[in-house]
């Protein structure tokens, strides 16, 4: 059956047959449309992790022997997670928390006076871990050529000695879109710039090869990737890591410590991936990155993508179709996009639009400005301000956001698109008041 017709998601993922109540009476199965904050985990993460659960042990200083099968699958998930990424055989993967660690730790092992370009769109992720370092801040393009143009003539402006680093998202966690990675990578390296691409919306969609992209680090979080075991990953040049002052001082990032006679002490530390995982690393969490990319690899990312544009289409075709509604978009209403979508709805706010798609439709979605405030101040064209009260629509200061993946049934998003036209047309069937600035429902 052609990947396009599928009604069933491709991969089986963890609660889809949870069922929620609804303030109108009744229950219905959870529609999980908010995979841009975290994905469900996969039921094949969720069994390979129960499988290696008894065999759990502490890794690479351990002599028993669940410490060495544990270490062996350990170092195996890095191998594993840098085929997944098409990693040149001299790049390292680092273990991280999340992608805000990763870009952290990059952070930290930027050499001395490194200037740092990004654009105002990114998550505040990749917005803010620069501390120190020289930052300049590209405006919002509005095409992907306007902003290889805008990187080159920023490039082209700095000292030439200096390094330099470009921060930039694969895929937007509030439109969705498709960014240019490779034409910037290019245009990074023509100015003699590196490249570190924050992977966190792309990874779970799409193919992501760092030697194609030619880009010198990804970073991207497990729970992102239907992994939710605290884990995330940085991979790529290992140069920089090597040359920086570990992330974490402590046991498994140092080889030796030894005090001197002077009451000091001299700290030879590891060169590998090592040096930034100090501490006991979270080995499940590892572990189950790399059975999600196993099985998105096995999936196989044409069918996976192909399907997810069915899904796309359909929210888009359907959101299309109310003058209500409209969706947020940097490149264009066509541009390529992953599953992720946010939206405005004339006479409502996005908090009471987003509490009635999940307390009278059963449908998780998110309202705010997911942690990329510029941008959606630039999308909405102007100061976000409070999230509005419910009932009292608070014009365009938040959007609503729906996003999906793999684990997706064609269900779900039809709910959704249906809800969002009957509540645009009859408005919302029950009573909402703000709590914490948040709409609720009357109980
Ligand atoms: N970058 C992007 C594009 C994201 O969407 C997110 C999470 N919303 C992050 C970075 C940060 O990811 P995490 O919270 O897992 O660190």
């Amino acid at each position: 059956m052609p990947c396009s017709t599928l009604a069933t998601a491709p991969l089986p993922v963890l609660g889809r047959d949870v069922t929620v109540p609804l303030v109108t009476g009744g229950e219905v199965p959870y529609a999980a449309l908010d995979y841009a904050a975290s994905a469900p985990a996969l039921q094949r993460v969720w069994d390979d992790v129960a499988a290696y659960a008894p065999y759990y042990g502490s890794v690479h200083r351990g002599a028993g022997h669940l410490s060495q099968l544990s270490t062996d699958l350990f170092e195996k998930a890095r191998r594993t997670v840098a085929g997944f990424l098409d990693c040149r055989a001299d790049d390292q993967v680092v273990f991280t928390r999340s992608t805000t660690d990763s870009l952290n730790l990059l952070a930290g092992a930027l050499p001395e006076g490194c200037q740092v370009f990004v654009f105002e769109t990114e998550h505040h992720a990749a917005l803010l871990p620069w501390k120190g370092a020289r930052v300049t801040w590209l405006d919002a393009p509005r095409s992907p050529l306007q902003a290889v143009r805008a990187l080159e003539r920023a490039l082209a402006d700095r000292d030439p000695g200096t390094p330099a680093l470009v921060c930039v998202t694969g895929a937007s966690n509030v439109t969705g879109e498709l960014w240019p990675v490779r034409e910037l990578a290019a245009a990074a390296h023509a100015h003699g710039a590196r490249i570190v691409l924050d992977a966190a919306q792309l990874a779970p969609h799409h193919p992501v090869s760092v030697r194609d992209l030619d880009v010198d680090w990804v970073a991207f979080s497990g729970h992102k990737l239907y992994a939710p075991f605290g884990s995330g990953v940085l991979a790529g040049r290992a140069d920089w890591l090597r040359a920086a002052e570990p992330y974490l001082a402590g046991g498994g990032a140092s080889r030796t410590v030894t005090r001197r006679r002077d009451g000091g002490v001299d700290v030879e530390w590891h060169e590998g991936a090592a040096r930034h995982e100090a501490g006991s690393p979270n080995v499940i969490g590892a572990y189950a990155i790399a059975s999600a990319c196993a099985a998105l690899t096995e999936a196989g990312f044409d069918t996976l993508v192909a399907r997810e544009r069915h899904l796309v289409d359909v929210v888009r075709a359907g959101l299309a179709g109310i003058p209500e509604v409209r969706v947020l978009s940097l490149f264009g209403d066509d541009a390529p996009r992953v599953g992720v979508l946010s939206f405005v709805v004339e006479g409502f706010s996005s908090s009471h639009f987003a509490a009635a798609l999940s307390a009278e439709y059963g449908i998780g979605v998110r309202d705010g400005l997911f942690c990329a405030h510029p941008l959606v101040r630039t999308l909405l064209g102007g100061e976000p301000g409070t999230r509005g009260e419910c009932g009292a629509p608070a014009g365009a200061l938040h959007a609503v956001r729906v996003s999906f993946g793999a684990g997706t049934p064609d269900e779900h998003v039809e709910r959704f698109v249906n809800a969002v036209r009957e509540l645009v047309r009859d408005g919302a069937r029950w009573r909402y008041r703000t709590v914490d600035g948040r709409c609720v429902p009357e109980v």
